[in-house]
């Protein structure tokens, strides 16, 4: 699959979309080719064979065949859902906001980002938006370090066990 860009908010709704597609025929080749942003919504865009499978769209749903045109219809229109309550710049819930050329999905923090992709390159306070993260990590650091400190603790007082016990040796 060809690398398409999209912001860091939006990565994990290309994902699964990649992944949906995955699991359709593979006589289909059918393949995510594109990522655009469609009046602030995520709008895909796939490459498929459909082969001399007909659009019978005449008939009723239970006599119907897979198509693949029906599919990225329904990719896309699951993804253009997730996208419109999706903040693009950090993936937290977010909602439409500003129109035209600037509509965007944005949750409270990032309304002012216009451009998600040029931000997720290089973006603006990253370290605060990380500092979950990376309590979470110094967490589980310092959680090492406890288990050690106590290990050390334990070790200490077994050596002065065995101090006492020369000691009463020596007695
Ligand atoms: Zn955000």
């Amino acid at each position: 699959m060809s690398v398409i860009p999209v912001a860091n908010g939006w990565k994990h709704i290309l994902a699964e979309v990649v992944e949906e597609a995955s699991k359709l025929p593979a006589e289909w080749c059918f393949e995510i080719s594109m990522a655009e942003r469609v009046d602030g919504a995520l709008k895909l865009s796939a490459t498929y064979v459909s082969g001399d499978v007909p659009l019978d769209d005449h008939l009723p749903p239970e006599r119907k065949l897979p198509h693949p045109w029906r599919s990225l219809q329904r990719i896309r229109e699951t993804a253009r859902e997730k996208s419109l309550a999706t903040c693009e710049c950090c993936g937290r819930p977010g909602k439409l906001v500003d129109a035209g050329e600037h509509a965007r999905v944005r949750c409270v923090r990032h309304e002012y980002v216009v451009d998600a992709v040029e931000w997720s390159r290089d973006p603006v306070g990253f370290m605060f938006e990380s500092a979950e993260e990376a309590m979470a990590h110094f967490l589980a650091d310092y959680g090492d370090g406890i288990d050690m400190m106590k290990e050390l603790q334990e070790t200490q007082a077994s050596a002065n066990e065995d101090v006492d016990d020369a000691d009463e040796t020596r007695h």
